[in-house]
This record gives structure tokens, sequence and C-alpha cells, in this order.
């Protein structure tokens, strides 16, 4: 019996390893299998991402070259705008000249006649010349600047001078505009020798163009308020007008070139203008390192135009 058993242990044992050997050929080939297929399958998806990429580079690469093309586009009608741009500037400032001299004749010679024993009626439409020469006079020097601002050619003449003295130089012309119009022009607060390192005949343009402005604008019966501020290192004008206001909308298009207010319905007003006074005056501004705005509550709530400038040192 012992015999059978040590017989049997040592067959046991060989079947037992030679099982383990099958069970672990087998393991090894699926493993094997496994990994192939997991390789091969790699190698697809990077095969695939591979063609992607060739084909989004052609497109890159077609993008460019349309790219390109539109920039050489652009670049031919940018040059011809430049072009057209310098023919309107040179363009404008020769028919700026040329109907200057003219204008100024058949006003002289109005302003003559006037001088002379004329008819009643004689004198009104004497006097309509007159005043239609004034206004087109102002569009022809708003035109100039224009044409100046637009060349790059505006120059301030920058000098020292005193900002309050330039201020009550114009004022009186200002309040005769107002009295005309019945609207009552109050000053307040005008400071003593403040200076300015500025361009004075340019400043005061600026400063009468927002009163003007304010006095056009303001019903009559009703009041102007100028008033004078220094703020740290700036002296500030604010205008303070009871008159029609201006939406919210159109408190900063009113300085772009040509705008006027759409709300503003007044034709009568329109027309006394072109909507160049205000851009011409934020140029001026600017060109003295200054700022510019208005403030309204409101349409027919009246509104306040300001200007500030650094003083002089
Ligand atoms: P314009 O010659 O037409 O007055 P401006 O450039 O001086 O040209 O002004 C542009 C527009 O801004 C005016 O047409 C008007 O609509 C508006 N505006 C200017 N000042 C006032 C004001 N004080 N009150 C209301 N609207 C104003």
């Amino acid at each position: 019996m012992e015999i059978v058993v040590i017989a049997i242990i040592p067959m046991l044992l060989f079947l037992l390893g030679a099982g383990f050997l099958v069970v672990a050929q087998v393991s090894g080939f699926m493993q094997s299998t496994f990994f192939n297929q997991r390789h091969n399958f790699s190698n697809m998806i990077i095969q695939r991402y591979m063609e992607r990429i060739t084909l989004a580079q052609g497109e890159l690469f077609q993008r460019k070259q349309e790219l390109e093309g539109i920039s050489a586009q652009l670049s031919l009608s940018n040059q011809e705008l430049a072009r057209l741009n310098d023919m309107k500037s040179k363009f404008l400032s020769m028919v700026v000249h040329d109907v200057r001299t003219p204008l100024a004749s058949i006003r002289g010679f109005s302003e003559l006649l006037l001088r002379r024993k004329v008819e009643e009626k004689e004198a009104a439409y004497l006097k309509n010349i007159v005043s239609s020469t004034d206004q087109l006079g102002r569009l022809i020097s708003d035109l100039t600047d224009l044409a100046m601002i637009e060349a790059g050619k505006l120059k301030m003449e920058k000098f020292p001078f005193n900002f309050p003295d330039m201020a009550k130089d114009v004022l009186p012309g200002l309040s005769i505009n107002a009295q005309k119009k019945s609207v009552e022009l109050i000053v307040h607060d005008l400071p003593e020798g403040v200076q300015v390192d500025g361009d004075k005949f340019r400043l005061s343009q600026v400063f009468m163009n927002l009163v003007n402005n304010a006095i056009k604008f303001t019903p009559e019966g009703r009041r102007v308020d100028v008033a004078f501020r220094r703020e740290g290192k700036y002296i500030g004008v604010l205008v303070k007008d009871s008159g029609i206001g201006i939406h919210p909308s159109e408190t900063k298009k009113i300085f772009e070139k040509f705008y006027q207010a759409k709300y503003q319905k007044d034709q009568k007003l329109r027309k006394q203008g072109w909507g160049l006074g205000l851009s011409i005056a934020q140029e001026v501004v600017r060109a003295h390192k200054g700022d510019i705005g208005a403030t309204s509550p409101g349409l027919g709530k009246g509104s306040t135009f300001w200007f500030r400038i650094p003083v002089g040192t």
C-alpha cells in the first residue's frame, strides 16, 4: 500500500506541474493577443489623428493664403482712401479760400449801402444779406478748421496768457448776443490772474462756442450761467443753460463732426449750424491736454457744458 502511495505522489506532482504549465501558456497567449489588439487599435487612432492633422494643416495653409490676399486688398483700399481723403481736404481748403473773398465784398458793399439813406424795406434786405454772410463766414471758418484738423495741420500757437482776462475780453460780445435773444447771461466766480500756457485765440473760440450754443438753445426769458472753477492743476469753465436739454444717448455724439442732436426738432435752429463747433472745440481742448463734456438731466431740462485745461506752471 505504501509503495502505491509513494508511486502516485510523483505522478500527481507531475500532472500538477504540467497543468500549471498549460494554464501559464494559455494565459500568456491570451495576454499577447489582447496586447496586440490594443496596439493595433492605438495605431489606428494615431493614424486617424495624423490624417486629420494633415487635413487641418492643408486648410490652415489655404486660409493663410486667403488672409494674405484680403490683407493685400485692404492695404490697397487704405492707400486709395488716404488719397481720396487728401483730395477732399485740398478741395475743401480751395473752396474755403475762393468763397471767403467774394463773401467779404458782398458783406462790405451791403454795409456801405446800409450807411446810405435807404428805404426801410431795403435796409431790412441789406441787414438780412449782412447776417447771412456772417452765417456763411462762420461756416467757412469752421470748414477751414475742419480741413486743418483732417490734414493734421491745426497747430496751437501756445503762449502764457491770463485766462480770466481772455474771458473778460469776449464776455461783452456774448452779453449782446444774450440780450438780442432776451436770455439772461450771469457770470459767477471769475477768478483773478490764472495763467495758462495755450492758444488764446483757440481757447476763446471754445469758450464762445459753448456760451453761444447755450444762448442759442435757451428759449427767451430764461437764463445761462457761466462759472469758473480751480480744480487741482486745472482751470475749469461751466456753462449751464435752462434750454432744450440733451437726451442721455446724445451727450457724447454731439461732439462728433456734423452731428446735430436728433431730438432737437426745431428746424430753424438746425439750419443755423452745421454740427461742427463742438467737434472743433474738442480738438482744441485735447490739444491743450484738457477735457470737455456735456451733461443734462434730460430733454427740456437744460444742459451743462464744461471744459478744463491745465494751468501754467
Ligand atoms: P451747431 O452749429 O449745430 O450748434 P455744435 O457742434 O456747436 O454745432 O453742436 C452740435 C449739436 O449739439 C447741436 O446741433 C445741438 O443739437 C447740440 N447742442 C449743442 N449745445 C447745446 C445746448 N446748449 N443745449 C442743447 N443742445 C446743444
